[in-house]
């Protein structure tokens, strides 16, 4: 069973919306879709980025899990 986003790795348990996807967190998935439909890595890690830091984390820790998104199961294949 999966415990983190598939996407962006963030724990299911810390995830403050309603989950739509056994896969994915509230952010990624919503609506029935993935938010972020595109396949760069980057623009996926800014786009988080701006998303924590809009959410009041600060900005170190903020890098910190921009950085472990890299090793999320729907980016390991592409680098
Ligand atoms: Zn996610």
């Amino acid at each position: 069973m999966n415990t983190s986003c598939q996407s962006c790795l963030m724990p299911f348990s810390k995830d403050p919306g309603k989950r739509e996807s056994d896969l994915y967190c509230s952010y990624c998935f919503q609506n029935g879709a993935l938010c972020y439909k595109g396949n760069d890595l980057k623009e996926f890690q800014q786009a988080c980025y701006k998303g924590m830091v809009a959410k009041g984390m600060n900005k170190i820790a903020a890098r910190f899990f921009t950085f472990l998104v890299r090793f999320a199961p729907r980016w390991r294949k592409a680098k």
